[in-house]
């Protein structure tokens, strides 16, 4: 099932190219949802309400994808985790520019079990529709491509052979990052530099999380090509990874990490991360965040 939010905080299953209104659904769930609960209301409660959805999705009448404004998929993620370094060919190429002195950074690019992962701020995340508003024009701002997992169930200290089993579906997401020497979570998690979507595909689409193809071009120029077989810790030992130092919530979003092929974007860019049939295509504009630019 592909779940989407979309205009005014409405719920969707999307059925081929059609979007079908289940906002009933996200309605009762959310009004029996305790305020306290950490995690997204609608993804923890999928276990339960899924044949609903998909019943309600069945008799709602359908409209285009493209007519409407897509949001990200999960409202509320009470973390939004991500993996740095965790592609050896981008490893090198940021390596490359430290040799160049392009960069102000330490010299070398700590592996990820010793950098550990960093946080992005949930007021970072958005939808395709939402744009990018980039910040400072002074400095270099990339895209990242990557796929995203989105944990289904709460859990802790989840061993690598049981991680999939706390996994509710998987999207695509952008890291997006404004270079510089500050911490990471600092410089990547400016409003708008998080976007997911276009919708969220239950985990029994995707048969294997660490071979899913995609590609990322801007203004239709192919930047970044990959697959997730090429991960340095992969689906599973991210998971459990994160798990160690973090309790996973329903709803939380997890950056996988990206290839290489980053490249500058400015106001005015179109971004496009395609991935195989079930996990679509997140198309976003880049404009500018800042007034002079
Ligand atoms: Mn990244």
């Amino acid at each position: 099932m592909r779940l989407c939010r979309y205009d005014n905080d409405k719920l969707g299953v999307v059925i081929g190219a059609n979007v079908h209104d289940v906002t009933k659904a996200q309605d009762e769930i959310r009004a029996k949802a305790r305020y306290d609960m950490k995690g997204d209301a609608v993804i923890a409660a999928l276990p339960e309400w899924r044949g609903k959805i998909e019943d309600m999705a069945k008799s709602a009448p359908g409209k285009p994808l493209s007519s409407v404004k897509l949001l990200a998929p999960v409202a509320r993620p009470s973390k939004v985790m991500a993996a740095p370094t965790n592609y050896q060919k981008h490893i090198a190429e940021m390596a490359a520019r430290r040799a160049d002195g392009q960069h102000a950074m330490p010299n070398t690019s700590p592996k990820i079990l010793q950098a550990g992962i960093f946080l992005k701020a949930n007021s970072a995340v958005v939808g395709g529709s939402e744009g990018v508003p980039l910040r400072f024009p002074e400095r270099l701002n990339e895209h990242e491509a990557e796929i995203i997992v989105v944990i289904g169930k709460e859990g802790t200290n989840i061993p690598a052979e049981k991680a999939l089993d706390y996994v509710a579906g998987y999207s695509l997401g952008l890291d997006m990052t404004a270079r510089g020497g500050e911490d990471r979570s600092f410089r990547k998690s400016c409003d708008g530099y998080a976007p997911v979507g276009p919708w969220f595909v239950t985990a029994d689409e995707i048969a294997d999380p660490n071979n899913i193809d995609f590609e990322l071009t801007v203004n239709g120029e192919t930047k970044q090509k990959s697959n997730t077989s090429d991960l340095i810790l992969n689906v599973h030992q991210l998971i459990e990874f994160a798990s160690k130092f973090y309790t996973l919530y329903p709803g939380d979003i997890y950056f996988t990490g990206t290839p290489d092929g980053v490249s500058k974007v400015v106001p005015g860019d179109s971004i496009s991360l395609k991935s195989v049939e079930a996990l679509g295509e997140l198309k976003i504009e880049c404009r500018a965040g800042v007034e002079g630019w």
